[in-house]
């Protein structure tokens, strides 16, 4: 199953999950379906979004501001993504994926000598 469909998915589940989140102290209810309620609650405080660099991840916009890995998120995971400052990425903790969101400083440009060469030792 695709992200697309997961998300189409998601959205003709919500109403319904809304409902039973009414009814959640209710008797009768399976468990399963009580995990797809609280699943949805959770996910409905996160949205997809596009870094700069076009790579998508889940987005949380509320106090502390953070990312979700969108490959734990499948999983039905949400897994908070740790920026690595030394290699500009965010690291997923739980599956070790990186993601560049922003994009690298360029490095200086190369020290040429004199001649139009890069010397030895430079
Ligand atoms: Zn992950």
């Amino acid at each position: 199953m695709g992200m697309r469909d997961l998300f189409s998915g998601l959205a003709e589940i919500r109403p319904l999950a809304r409902c039973l989140g009414t009814l959640k102290g209710a008797r009768g209810i399976p468990r399963r379906m009580l995990e797809l309620v609280s699943w949805s609650a959770t996910t409905s405080r996160y949205h997809l979004w596009a870094a700069p660099t076009g790579i998508t991840v889940f987005r949380f916009d509320a106090a502390p501001p953070h990312y979700a890995c969108p490959k734990c998120y499948e999983r039905r995971l949400i897994s908070r993504l740790q920026a690595d400052a030394e290699r500009c990425l965010y690291v997923c903790p739980l599956c070790g994926c990186d993601y560049l969101l922003k994009e690298r400083p360029k490095p200086p440009p190369l020290d040429y000598g004199p001649g139009g060469f890069i010397e030895p030792g430079r």
